[in-house]
């Protein structure tokens, strides 16, 4: 699509976005516009951010359109590989992943990035200051969300990471394009045996009240991070808290790549007071607490 960029380009915005936009497919439910939007006027920038739905096909228009006027913005499911695989350049971090959440155009084309790794280390760097070093982790889940937390936990020093997906294949391809030593588990039990940290990257929870593994097999204190969150907070984040399991939702990672984007396409740090009230009512529905 767009030119490539010269080897030793910036990968950084050259200028302020023309445009600002949430790319997916549905968006209806996502509730970025809101605290971007939030940001946007505690920054003073007078610019929208549009939630666009894009069926998949129209997505190589789409990107064409946005680069022409400077477009910057965010994607979500089913977009992030695609997308990826349509920029220009990609910082280290999106290559790592295959995956892009975060883009804006540079030099007349499109850079991807991925700040959802950004957003996994929001909390596990809180849980674990010291980092991961010789923590055990283990992740349900291979696809996008699996990616960035892989790299995450990898970056953040964890050396024994245990991965179930219900595709095995899928777990191997993912194993492999990030570059980590991962054990591959039978199934989600046997996945977090003897886990201190515990990441659910599948979107079990989304609906009902389903979860990705039963409470019961999780070792005692070990943490729980749910990337999946909904109004009301999710029945896994519940039932492990009410276990004695330290246990959050997505919506601390949600915030915090969405700040990580935000400074990337203007070149400040947000308001995160601003943020996190736009999701006020939300954060106290989700049950997002930061510790508990
Ligand atoms: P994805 O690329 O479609 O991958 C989903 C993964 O979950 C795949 O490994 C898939 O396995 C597995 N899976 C799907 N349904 C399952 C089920 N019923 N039982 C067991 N495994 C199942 O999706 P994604 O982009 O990784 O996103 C996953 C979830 O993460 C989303 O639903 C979203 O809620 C959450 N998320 C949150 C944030 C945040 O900021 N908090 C950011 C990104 C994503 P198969 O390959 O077998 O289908």
């Amino acid at each position: 699509m767009s030119r490539g960029l010269a080897a030793g380009d910036a990968l950084t915005p050259t200028e302020r976005p023309g445009r600002l936009v949430l790319l997916g497919h549905p968006v209806h439910h996502s509730l970025s516009p809101r605290f971007q939007g939030a940001a946007l006027r505690a920054a003073d920038i007078a610019l929208a951010y549009e939630a666009l739905d894009v069926p998949p096909p129209a997505l190589p228009d789409v990107l064409e359109r946005l680069v022409a006027v400077r477009g910057a913005g965010n994607v979500t499911i089913p977009h992030k590989e695609a997308v990826a695989a349509r920029c220009a350049a990609l910082t280290p971090v999106a290559r790592r992943t295959g995956a892009v959440n975060t883009f804006w155009t540079a030099h007349g084309a499109l850079v991807g990035d991925n700040t959802d790794v950004h957003g996994v280390r929001a909390v596990v760097d809180r849980w674990f200051p010291h980092g991961l070093a010789g923590v055990r982790c283990a992740v349900l889940g291979a696809g996008g969300a699996a990616a960035a937390v892989l790299v995450a936990l990898v970056d953040a020093g964890a050396d024994a990471v245990t991965v179930w997906s219900r595709t095995a294949a899928r777990a191997e391809a993912l194993a492999r394009r990030v570059g980590v030593p991962v054990h591959l588990a039978p199934g989600a039990d046997a996945a977090v045996r003897g886990a201190a940290l515990v990441v659910n990257a599948t979107p079990v929870g989304l609906a009902g009240t389903e979860v990705p593994v039963a409470p019961e097999a999780l070792a005692p204190g070990a943490r729980v991070f749910d990337a999946v969150y909904r109004a009301g907070g999710t029945a896994w984040v519940r039932t492990c808290r009410a276990r004695g399991h330290v246990a959050v939702d997505g919506l601390p990672m949600l915030i915090a790549q969405g700040a990580a984007a935000f400074t990337r396409w203007f070149g400040v740090a947000p308001d995160l007071s601003a943020m996190w009230e736009a999701v006020g009512g939300e954060a106290r529905a989700y049950g997002t607490v930061e510790s508990r």
